[in-house]
């Protein structure tokens, strides 16, 4: 399909980090999923389109990335609400996932890209269970994701490391390279040296990211100094895993030789605000890892810790708390906050072509309404798009030149269904767990 946007606000998305640059009047061309042309209309390129949509009045941007998150999670929505992490965990969350079967986690895992696409997420990175159903649902449902079977290893038999493995062979640059996959150990505490040795071996192997949660809450850092004598970062640094490309998720608790560390070996530290806030855990100093030049992306983790999949809440919200942590308002600029939802999270993905806008990038793009109270007037539209534009604004999203979803219709989605399975399926799962502690 050869499509054109025209009428548009354009805005490639954000290289430096300086200010978000916007270009008025612009068209976007797309020639099956690479964008071919992204700029002003006049002067642009003759362009034969299968194609035009009419983007009046929107914004056209880069589309969001979701660099940590636990998608099939959605049936788990607001469970275990207000509990600590530990009883929250262990009370709440790990007996429902018990209760998972196939078919449950298919729709859960649709549940969860209908609810990113319709908030303008085009890509997103993941460690769950059940990942070649999950991988199957992404290449049907046309989003793009990196996928990593969450490994867990008490006793040193490292006994989910070959399934990890045997779903990165089977899936990584699948679906025209739409699914791609990490191999995820869930953290230090959750893992044994014996096994992360081998994570390091393997996926330098093969030539794939490491997607690990690292320092989430203080009891994490003072049971790894208890079992390692260092910080989570000082002993992933010591086992070789930072040499390879590494995702990190919150990196709450990081002391300035820790921020030094992340720094040092290029690791894409996944801030996730508002989880860090509802389960208490705490703010991570992401002021001071950027000023450090520490790379930094945003997700939303899963969705019974945030409740939703909507990562303009984490947008508005990372600058916001960074300003009232250290009194400063000039810290986290506008440019900086865009970076992280979308160019930082394409680099992470290992895409070199994702991110922004311009020619020869992979075609995955939003349209946000512009004509709503709440982005008018546009004097300063830098301070708009990251404080006043709401989820809901997302009027379309393409995910490799493919529109997927367009003013609350889906493309490849039965969106009647996904929503009347998802209280059946929530309820089924209640009733499992009821009948085994019967
Ligand atoms: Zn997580």
């Amino acid at each position: 399909m050869r499509t054109r946007i025209t009428n548009i606000l354009l805005t490639p998305g954000v290289e430096g980090e300086s200010h978000i640059p916007f270009i008025p009047d612009a068209e976007i061309q797309i020639d099956v999923n690479r964008i071919v042309y992204a700029g002003k209309a006049e002067g642009a390129p003759a362009f034969a389109a299968e194609e035009t949509i009419d983007g009046e009045a929107c914004l056209c941007m880069p589309g969001l990335v979701n660099l940590h998150t636990h998608t099939p999670m959605t049936y788990l929505r607001s469970a275990g609400a207000d509990l600590v992490l530990a009883d929250w965990l262990h009370k709440a969350i790990f007996p429902m996932e018990k209760q998972w079967d196939e078919q449950l986690i298919r729709a859960a895992t649709d549940l969860g890209c209908m609810e990113m696409l319709r908030f303008g997420t085009t890509a997103f990175n993941d460690m769950y269970f059940y990942t070649d159903v999950m991988a199957q649902v992404i290449e049907h449902n046309g989003m793009r994701a990196m996928l990593g079977h969450g490994i867990v290893d008490f006793d040193e038999s490292c006994a989910d490391m070959d399934e990890g493995v045997a779903m990165a062979e089977k899936w990584n640059h699948a679906a025209d390279d739409r699914i791609r996959f990490s191999l995820a150990p869930h953290s230090e505490g959750a893992t044994t040296p014996k096994l992360l040795a081998k994570v390091v071996q393997t996926a330098g192997l093969m030539g794939i990211p490491v997607h690990i949660h690292v320092s989430e809450t203080d009891a994490d850092v003072k049971g790894c100094w208890r079992r390692r004598g260092v910080t989570p970062p000082a002993y992933l640094e010591q086992l070789g895993l930072l040499d390879l490309p590494v995702i990190a998720a919150h990196c709450v608790w990081c002391n300035d030789r820790d921020i030094e560390i992340l720094r040092k070996h290029k690791v894409t530290i996944a801030h996730n605000p508002i989880s860090n806030l509802k389960l208490a855990s705490g703010i991570a100093p992401i002021a001071k890892m950027l000023k450090a030049g520490c790379k930094v992306a945003l997700g939303t983790d899963g969705v019974a810790s945030n409740n939703n999949l909507n990562l303009w809440e984490e947008i508005k919200l990372m600058p916001l708390l960074q300003k009232g942590v250290t009194l400063d308002p000039t810290v986290v600029t506008p440019a900086q906050t865009l970076k992280t939802a979308t160019l930082r999270g394409a680099r992470a993905l290992g895409y070199n072509d994702l991110g922004l806008l311009k020619p020869g990038y992979l075609a995955d793009l939003i349209l946000v309404n512009l004509h709503t109270p709440q982005m008018l007037p546009a004097t300063d539209m830098e301070s708009n798009l990251i404080y006043a534009v709401q989820g809901s604004d997302v009027r379309l999203t393409m995910v490799n030149g493919r529109v997927l979803y367009r003013d609350g219709q889906y493309t490849t989605l039965d969106a009647d269904t996904l929503l009347r399975k998802a209280g059946e399926g929530a309820a089924e799962m209640r009733r499992r767990l009821d009948a085994s502690r019967a």
